[in-house]
């Protein structure tokens, strides 16, 4: 049995960056807790937790020290609520979700009705929600679209991570229905170039393992990806969750790893397929 790598997976930019904010934030003292998990991986989230970085799950738990904003940003009533408090805020907002933060702003001034293509539970789109006053709207297909109040001017922008062929089939279906409406393709190129890798990867091999958290969105679009592509695609968080059956008959095998994904991980999975072969 073959073993391929994707060729772009695992640790985003905006990921790498907020474990290195917090990881800093360690050295100047007191306690250090993120607001949210930094990533969504609880291998990862075990080993910062090691290091002494917690994780709270509210503003309000915090009562000390310093707390980090992951890179999936907050509202701004957030920062105000924990500044209000005199507690050290380190932003760690992947640059990207702050763009996007900015051009719902932007949206609002001219007029535009945010509407978002992604998971209304996910934290960026809640964060990016929070820099409008008016009402907002997300949508995850394109069916959705029929809901939408038929009196808005849309201003419809991507959540970071959202599989890039949703958004443009719901633009689509935008430009289909309001005669006036904006779009800014706010799907960060970490996840582009993840899932363009993931999809030729998958349409070469016979088996791929998606490597990643089973609560991060990022890992579970690259996982949809491979699927369209290659049937017998297995998300795994570790590589004890490899099943030797599965690969019976299987000649090349495929692994890609989600953006919150450390690659001690990975590695251990290549170890783990190196054994079965
Ligand atoms: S997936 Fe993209 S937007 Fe999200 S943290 Fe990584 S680089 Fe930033």
């Amino acid at each position: 049995m073959d073993i391929y790598l994707a060729e772009v997976m695992g640790f985003c930019f905006g990921v790498r960056r907020a474990i290195e904010q917090a990881e800093a934030a360690l050295q100047d003292g007191g306690a250090v807790r993120s607001l949210g998990p930094l990533v969504h991986n609880p291998q990862e989230t075990a080993r910062l937790e090691a290091l002494g970085i917690g994780v709270i799950d509210r503003s309000s738990d915090a009562d000390a020290g310093t707390v980090v904003i992951r890179a999936h940003g907050a509202r701004p009533d957030t920062f105000e609520e924990l500044r209000a408090r005199h507690l050290r805020v380190v932003n760690a907002t992947c640059p990207f979700v702050q763009k996007s933060q900015r051009i719902a702003r932007e949206f609002e001034r001219e007029g535009y009705t945010l509407v978002i293509v992604g998971h209304p539970d996910h934290p960026e789109v809640q964060g990016i929600q929070g820099y409008v006053a008016g009402p907002t709207y997300v949508l995850s297909s394109p069916e959705e679209v029929d809901a939408l109040p038929a009196a808005i001017t849309p201003g419809v922008l991507a959540q970071t991570t959202v599989n890039e062929h949703t958004f443009d089939e719901v633009v689509a279906a935008i430009a289909a229905r309001y005669p006036r409406y904006t779009v800014q393709n706010t799907v960060c190129s970490a996840t582009r170039d993840r899932q363009e890798a993931a999809r030729l990867l998958a349409s070469r091999v016979d088996a791929v393992y998606v490597v990643g958290g089973r609560h991060s969105s990022n890992t579970n679009r690259l996982a949809e990806v491979c699927a369209q592509v290659c049937p017998r695609t297995f998300l795994i968080e570790t590589a004890t969750e490899i099943n030797p059956a599965d690969l019976t008959g299987i000649a090349r095998v495929g692994i890609t790893a989600g953006a919150s994904t450390p690659n001690t991980l990975v590695e251990e999975v290549v170890e783990r397929l190196r054994g079965i072969r």
